[in-house]
């Protein structure tokens, strides 16, 4: 690390459960971000603000006018632009140490599975389930930790599922897919704005910690937030042998 990384990351450096150690493993890791809306800003902001060495973050969709009231990596004049070329051009300004693949494409499929396999820990930050699911069936297969968070109206949602370990339970556990019509799109709900912060920022806390081996993860555990009453719940979460995702695992 030269003198100005020094100085960038001095706060993080400072603390003893990171020091340069743990700084080193953030700017040696690779981060999937799928999704650069609600969630996928403060993830991306606070992932690159942080020095993990390289985000990749895609997105098929460009920015509009209802985005810029929750989506703060965008900015006014990035209207009409991609989500993820826009997120690339803010965090440049933020963090130009940081590597941005961005991809302005819905990945699914195939696509997925290797944008999966070439990164060392992913954050769900879709909003659709087709997109939870095959983004969890990747990381089951490739055993990569899942960061996933959601959030409408004043409720959201954050859980790991940190599927590097043989017991841990896997999106699919805890809901199972029924197809796409239960799908609550935020493009036609209402969201209150820092609801997506507070649960982005969760994420991105939950990826640095798993990123340099540090504390106790989320994994295993569902957290709820009522942000109208400002109140959090903790829900254990069990790992289902009969999953059709990951029931099927030999470890
Ligand atoms: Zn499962």
């Amino acid at each position: 690390m030269n003198d100005d990384q020094l100085l960038r990351y001095s706060r993080h450096i400072l603390l003893p459960q990171l020091g340069i150690e743990g700084q080193e493993k953030f700017r040696r890791a690779h981060a999937l971000v799928v999704g650069a809306g609600g969630l996928g800003s403060p993830v991306a902001l606070y992932l690159a603000a942080a020095g993990v060495g390289t985000l990749t973050i895609c997105d098929g969709d460009a920015v509009d006018l209802t985005n810029l009231q929750r989506q703060i990596v965008h900015r006014s004049d990035a209207i009409g632009v991609s989500k993820a070329a826009s997120a690339r051009q803010t965090l440049a300004t933020i963090n130009p140490e940081v590597k941005v693949n961005a991809l302005a494409e819905r990945v699914t499929g195939a696509r997925l599975e290797e944008l999966v396999a070439g990164s060392g820990i992913v954050l769900d930050c879709s909003d659709n389930f087709a997109t939870r699911h095959a983004i969890n069936r990747a990381c089951v297969a490739h055993r990569k930790p899942l960061v996933s968070g959601a959030g409408v109206r004043f409720d959201g949602q954050v859980a790991v599922f940190d599927l590097r370990e043989a017991q841990s339970p896997c999106y699919h556990c805890l809901f199972p897919e029924h197809g796409d019509n239960e799908d609550m799109r935020c493009a036609v709900m209402g969201v209150f704005a820092p609801l997506v912060g507070i649960i982005g920022a969760t994420q991105a806390a939950e990826a640095l910690k798993l990123i340099a081996g540090i504390g106790e993860s989320l994994n295993g555990r569902l957290l709820l937030l009522d942000s109208l009453a400002m109140e959090w719940r903790t829900v254990r979460l069990e790992r289902d042998p009969a999953c059709a995702v990951c029931g099927e695992r030999s470890f």
